[in-house]
């Protein structure tokens, strides 16, 4: 049952073979989510043509400007951000960082305003102080735990104030009510980058939070085999953010898509296994004379514990676990290269456990005030626990404690 359209048996061969069948329209919905691998799609009319480019008419036309495939992920990552709610859709973006560049481009201009966390993504501190800083946008780094902070920085022209979930690498908790109602004090949207968290742990929009970011590269995709990005908002706020994607061209590609979306279906598992595995490397390091500091939110010895088990679903506290060892910078160093089945690597949410020493990784640029001043070791290693078993974890990092110089 193959549409036969624009078969042309009179044709020369290689008319023939450019205008093949085109794939079949039929009614019954496929399970899997099919690659629209395509760039460009075919009308039947010019009016047809006009109308959807012009957004008067729901279709595709070109992959840039959307694409079936992408456009579902994103559909999908909005249902689990915000369950029965249609005013909240999804856009696609090519990576995290291109979904950050979205949210940013879309709320500041010239003389605006952003507060970001002190130990904000690196990439996000970046396009900050290096690009958007040379088109008029100001910024200011503060501690995001203390509202006063946050309020001391805000200013009439501020226009996003920009939080993570649980911060990168000591899983600091963002009071998102909190950040909410203060960011609302000023006209500024409150955006929250919950790549660490995902939806299968904390939901930012029923706390008040205005833009949900993802760098899906990590727990969504869950595979360390795909990179995307995807932000979640209402129509009101979602139609500037897709403004970029379009103008920018930063989409995101179907065939990734595709791998990002089916990660979907085992978020909550995965993640449920994260955390449990994370909860129990965490726990086991307490106490240990090698180790100065574990950072670990569902550890009661953790700043942000209570915070954390009243924002966060079902005792999740997220998969990664900081570990700060006695020895300084070069015994976190030795620490990673002593593990042997924890992969030495940068990202994280990926099926393997990986590990990398953060003073010489994700915040290099940190010298030793700045470091402290976000609260992270000069021998901190990041640990993205993954699904191996929970034992076998352990040991290795044990051992490679052990295997420590006096
Ligand atoms: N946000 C956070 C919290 C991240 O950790 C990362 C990457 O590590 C990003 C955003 C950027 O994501 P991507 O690498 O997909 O651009």
């Amino acid at each position: 049952m193959v549409d036969q359209a624009g078969e042309n048996t009179q044709a020369g061969e290689n008319t023939r073979a450019v205008h093949s069948p085109s794939p079949p329209v039929f009614a019954q919905r496929p399970l899997g989510l099919p690659v629209y691998r395509s760039s460009t799609f075919a009308f039947d009319s010019s009016r047809e043509f006009a109308d959807v480019l012009a957004d008067r008419e729901r279709g595709y036309s070109y992959s840039r400007i959307d694409n079936p495939t992408s456009d579902t992920f994103a559909a999908a990552v909005a249902a689990l951000e915000a369950p029965g709610r249609d005013d909240i859709s999804g856009q696609p973006f090519a990576s995290g960082m291109a979904a950050i560049t979205g949210v940013l481009l879309a709320f500041t201009k010239s003389g605006a305003h952003v507060v970001i966390p002190r130990a904000v993504y690196g990439g996000t501190y970046a396009l900050l102080s290096h690009i958007l800083s040379r088109f008029g946008v100001e910024f200011d780094a503060v501690d995001m735990s203390s509202p006063d902070a946050v309020k001391a920085a805000l200013r009439p022209t501020t226009t996003v104030v920009w939080a993570e979930t649980l911060a990168n690498p000591t899983m600091a908790v963002a009071d998102i009510p909190v950040l909410a109602g203060l960011a609302h004090e000023v006209g500024a949207i409150l955006a929250v980058d919950s790549t660490f968290a995902t939806p299968a742990i904390c939901r930012p929009i029923d706390y008040g939070a205005d833009l949900v970011v993802h760098s899906a590269t990590k727990y969504i995709g869950g595979h360390s085999d795909a990179t995307g990005g995807v932000v979640v908002g209402p129509a009101e706020l979602m139609r500037a953010v897709r403004a970029v994607r379009v103008e920018t061209g930063s989409t995101l590609a179907p065939d990734e898509a595709f791998l990002l979306h089916r990660g979907l279906a085992t978020l909550p598992l995965r993640v449920e296994r994260h955390c449990a595995n994370a909860q129990v490397l965490a726990q086991a390091l307490l106490g240990h004379p090698r180790v100065v500091r574990v950072d670990y939110p569902g550890l009661p010895t953790h700043r942000d514990h209570a915070l954390a088990a009243r924002l966060f679903d079902k005792n999740r506290f997220g998969g990664v676990v900081t570990i700060t060892p006695t020895g300084g910078r070069d015994a976190g160093m030795a620490l990673v290269d002593n593990l042997s089945r924890i992969v030495t690597a940068t990202s994280l949410g990926g099926t393997h456990s990986l590990a990398s020493h953060v003073a010489s990784t994700s915040h290099r640029q940190f010298d030793d005030d700045e470091l402290a001043a976000a609260g992270i070791g000069v021998g901190s290693v990041r640990i993205s626990v993954g699904l191996e078993d929970a034992d076998d974890i352990v040991a290795d990092v044990l051992a490679a404690l052990d295997a420590l110089a006096p």
